[in-house]
């Protein structure tokens, strides 16, 4: 027999979405659970998404900066500079195991209770938590609780690629990715999207031939297309060799090597390629296993999101979905948005997310970040905009620290020059984005922005002279 419990909100799935909404809603008077299956907290993005990669990331850049261009600055090593994959792997684990610990921490302090096991649902208003073999800490036994309020934030997967197997060692997904063993002498990637060009990035500066194959004629995804042709010429410049306009057909594992085998979707011209680790990165999708949503009959939509309506309800008043199970663009912050928004929508009815206002960011060197609207979204919208830019060549701090490539890119409303959109390439842009996402949010113009005192010399100087070149002229170019 099960053991029984009730709490006013039990969440179901541990990630950004999940434990922020859990954190949230106790914090709002509610008596919270929280139920895991990992074993871990903190989901796709704190165990094998943003965290590890951004570990990977900074530690790769030191050592490519330390190699190529410590010289120039007046840095002379003495000795080589290597790679100890063993430690450079370690330093990543280290900072997962304490940011997942730390949500523990948070959980205990908020008051949340943590069930560690699968979550399903028995009926709309009861959850089950199954222990899971092998899981430390799950569970003793089934745990059925009667919930007033659910909230489901189980996340999302890997998209597989039709035909080929990953095995996560010569095939591999962005989790395998995190953790090679060895650099691979040759890496090809499928899809030049931000986790592929991520991950390229970084093993093209640890000493891989990295190739990205991409079936759109452009990079980036969803980035604004003139930012999407310098981020590649850059990545180019890095040494990312890009086959664009490229279908794969198959691929295969032999031995220690992966055939692959493309076509131009333009010219149809068929091609073979080898190499050492091929890395499947076309994307993520829903993720609903084990959850049992058919028993209650939950909706799903054909790309396999569970459907709500724009207060995070299904179809039944007292279940709501947030984060990449649902729509929305598949990112952590976005998930942690929508988690504090329905919290607050069980506690006051009112609760918000604006979607126009939900920054990207590529953590690639130099970064690229955008929010709002791009060029060709206004244009498709028929709306009349107005451009500045601005280039990091003549920021004085991107001189001084001899980080110069990329630009800031702003679009304003041509007739009421508010601020419609934010692109940056360029040192901390990742940071940076952040000015616009505020700008955006309280409607500023592009003279709001640029008659804000900006501390000199910063690279934040950028945005603002490039929302000068939006409405009048910049001062510095
Ligand atoms: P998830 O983080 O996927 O969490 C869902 C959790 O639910 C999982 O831990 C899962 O175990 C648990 N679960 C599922 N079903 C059940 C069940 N039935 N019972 C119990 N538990 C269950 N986003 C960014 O914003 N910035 C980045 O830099 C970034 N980098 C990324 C890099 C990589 C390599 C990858 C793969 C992703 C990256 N993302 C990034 C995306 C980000 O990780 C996700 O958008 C984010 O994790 C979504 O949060 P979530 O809470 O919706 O789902």
């Amino acid at each position: 027999l099960a053991i029984k419990k009730q709490h006013d909100v039990v969440v179901i799935g541990g990630g950004p979405g999940g434990y922020i909404a859990a954190i949230k809603a106790a914090q709002l008077g509610f008596d919270t659970a929280c139920i895991e299956k990992r074993g871990r907290l903190g989901g796709t993005c704190l165990n094998v998404g943003c965290i590890p990669s951004k570990a990977l990331l900074n530690n790769s850049h030191l050592y490519h900066q330390m190699k190529t261009d410590a010289k120039q600055r007046g840095i002379d090593v003495n000795g080589s500079v290597d790679i100890n994959v063993e430690q450079f792997q370690k330093a990543k684990d280290t900072v997962v195991k304490q940011l997942t610990g730390g949500i523990e921490m948070l959980f205990k302090k908020n008051k949340v209770t943590y069930y560690k096991g699968n979550g399903s649902f028995e009926d709309v208003n009861n959850v089950k938590v199954s222990p899971l073999e092998g899981l430390e800490g799950t569970v003793p036994e089934e745990v059925v609780i009667e919930a007033k309020n659910i909230i489901i934030a189980t996340g999302s997967e890997v998209t597989p690629f039709p035909g080929i197997t990953i095995d996560e060692e010569r095939i591999i997904s962005s989790t395998g990715a995190l953790s090679l063993k060895e650099i691979p002498k040759r890496m090809a990637i499928i899809g030049g999207g931000i986790i592929g060009l991520e991950m390229g990035s970084v093993y093209s500066r640890l000493g891989s031939k990295v190739t990205v194959l991409e079936f759109q004629p452009q990079i980036g995804a969803s980035m604004d297309g003139e930012v999407a042709n310098s981020t590649q010429k850059f990545l180019k410049k890095q040494g990312i060799d890009f086959k664009l306009s490229t279908k794969v057909v198959s691929a295969e594992r032999k031995g220690d090597v992966v055939d692959i085998s493309v076509e131009d979707t333009k010219s149809g011209k068929k091609e073979d390629l080898q190499a050492d680790v091929l890395l499947v990165a076309v994307g993520r999708r829903p993720y609903i296993q084990g959850l049992e949503a058919e028993k209650i009959g939950l909706d799903v939509d054909k790309r396999g999101r569970l459907v709500i309506d724009e207060q995070f309800n299904t179809k039944f008043p007292n279940i709501k979905v947030i984060g990449d199970v649902t729509f929305g663009p598949m990112l952590a912050h976005k998930a942690e948005e929508e988690g504090v928004a329905a919290a607050e929508y069980l506690k006051t009815g009112h609760g918000h997310v604006n979607y126009n206002n939900i920054p990207s960011v590529m953590y690639s060197h130099p970064e690229v970040a955008w929010v709002g609207k791009t060029e060709e979204q206004l244009k498709e919208a028929g709306i009349s905009y107005k451009v500045g830019k601005f280039p990091f060549i003549a920021n004085s701090r991107a001189k001084t620290n001899l980080d110069t490539e990329g630009f800031v890119k702003i679009l304003i409303d041509s007739e009421t020059e508010r601020l419609l959109g934010a692109h940056i390439i360029g040192p901390n842009a990742g940071e940076m984005i952040a000015e616009a996402g505020l700008a955006l949010e309280y409607g500023a113009s592009a003279e709001d922005i640029a008659r804000v005192c900006h501390a000199h010399p910063t690279l934040s100087e950028a945005f603002k002279e490039a929302n000068m070149a939006a409405y009048d002229k910049p001062l510095n170019f």
